[in-house]
């Protein structure tokens, strides 16, 4: 068993995944290739890329692998960005956009090809449903897959309330946009056979080694309390859970609080019945209600956005209200865990991956849509490193502005656009 110290994030996750050794902290001065800030998705998919190619190469976590985002969230791996392609297209332009889609496409393609090249057993089911709950978001659901199947030759499927129903027994869905490419996987499992594939492969990993400083110049240097490493290039990957070592890039997101549930215990025939075909689903509010089965027969159920750090009162309540609203078949069960986690949200949602400078690379903002994309944005990070930047320099066209005021003004203005849009999915 792990110590206290050495534990994950307390979820359902951390304990349903074995333990596995701590990987040690660093000690002394080294030097690198490239130096890894962050042992999530992205630093892990970037570790493992580059030391595929040969290069040396030192990860540098504060916690352990998988504290942040890659260890807590809904597992929902899916096709495309927090935006939609209307406003890649509107950023970038028709020919990027279609671009920036069909990497996404690669990203699902990779995480896929990694799963059963490296044998990383993380519980990966087919099928991912979005579903509206009034007209409007209806409305653009059909949209989107209308201009999805027309324009980047991406085939969805549409199934009314009682295509639906057949799969999904709630009441609350007025149908579904279904992609058979999307899928789900037990997200802390995922990080973990990504830092064992990069270990594999030559990547060395610290775990409790927080960064401090970054010293940036033609060769980088990242400083913890007991060593430093000096690299050719860095990557910085420290997402929502980055404070203070590159304030410029940490401008341009807003570190947003959303929560998880894992129900009691159903049983294998009543868990079955509420998904029948074992896909993942998620709504389109803004506060949105996301859920899928685990392989222990529990309900996963996420939702309950917040800007605090802090989890609000009463949480367990709230998601288990939000369960059985969704669900009133299950108004006899409860949650056994709760947790959340930051997510990293950019003004227009749109992802934030680029340079620094020559020397440091970065990637942020997969605003909730990072399982499959974070992946790719590590071996797009790790492409550029070696020379070959034409994917990375089609997503550092896309703009990008700060949070106007800092960390303490971004709060307001986000409660303000929460209340917004929770306000608009109520009423229409
Ligand atoms: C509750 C929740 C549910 C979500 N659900 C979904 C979903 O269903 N589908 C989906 O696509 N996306 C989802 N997301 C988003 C997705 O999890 C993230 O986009 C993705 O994991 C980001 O990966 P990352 O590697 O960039 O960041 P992270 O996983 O956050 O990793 C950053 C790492 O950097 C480390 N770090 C930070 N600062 C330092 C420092 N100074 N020194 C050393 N280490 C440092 C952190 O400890 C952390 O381990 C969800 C997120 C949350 C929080």
């Amino acid at each position: 068993m792990s110590s206290t110290a050495d534990a994950h994030a307390p979820s359902w996750y951390a304990d349903s995944v074995p333990d596995v050794a701590v990987h040690a902290p660093l000690h002394g001065d080294h030097v690198a290739d490239v130096c890894v800030l962050g042992a999530g998705y992205t630093g892990l998919s970037a570790a493992l890329a580059l030391a595929g190619r040969g290069y040396r190469v030192i990860v540098l976590e504060g916690q352990r692998v998988g504290w942040g985002a890659s260890g807590r969230n809904g597992g929902q791996a899916i096709v495309g960005y927090g935006c939609e392609v209307d406003t890649l297209e509107r950023l970038v332009g028709p020919a990027d956009a279609r671009l920036l889609f069909d990497f996404s496409r690669d990203g699902m393609r990779l995480l896929r090809d990694r799963l059963q090249r490296h044998q990383i057993q993380c519980d990966w089911r087919d099928g991912h449903a979005s579903v509206p709950i009034n007209a409007r978001q209806e409305r653009g659901l059909r949209a989107g897959l209308v201009a999805l199947a027309e324009r980047y030759d991406y085939p969805l499927q549409w199934w009314d309330r009682s295509q639906l129903q057949q799969q999904l027994d709630s009441p609350r869905y007025r149908g579904a946009m279904f992609d058979a490419a999307s899928g789900h996987l037990h997200p802390l499992a995922y990080a973990q056979g990504l830092a064992r594939a990069a270990a594999c492969a030559g990547a060395v990993i610290h775990e409790h080694s927080p960064v401090l400083r970054l010293e940036r110049g033609t060769r980088p240097r990242l400083r913890t309390a007991t060593g430093s490493v000096s690299a050719s290039h860095v990557v910085i990957a420290g997402n929502a859970l980055l404070q203070g070592i590159a304030p410029a890039q940490e401008a341009r997101i807003m570190p947003v609080g959303t929560y998880i549930g894992a129900s009691q215990v159903l049983g294998k025939a009543r868990a079955q019945a509420l998904i029948r075909n074992d896909m993942a689903v998620a709504d389109v509010s803004w506060a949105l209600d996301y859920f899928r089965l685990s392989h222990d027969h529990r309900l996963l159920f996420g939702g309950r956005a917040s800007y605090s750090a802090l989890p609000p009162p009463g949480l367990r309540g709230v998601m288990t209200r939000r369960m059985h609203q969704v669900f009133p078949q299950l108004a006899d069960v409860g949650m056994d865990y709760v947790w959340g986690g930051l997510v990293d949200i950019t003004r227009n949602r749109a992802p934030d991956w680029g340079r620094l400078d020559p020397t440091v690379y970065y990637a942020q903002g997969f605003s909730g849509h990072g399982v499959a994309a974070a992946g790719l944005a590590g071996v797009i990070l790790a492409e550029a490193i070696a020379g070959q930047s034409e994917r990375l320099d089609v997503f550092a066209r896309i703009p990008h502005r700060r949070f106007p005021g800092g960390r303490a003004l971004r709060t307001p203005l986000l409660v303000a656009a929460m209340s917004w849009y929770k306000l608009r999915d109520a009423l229409w």
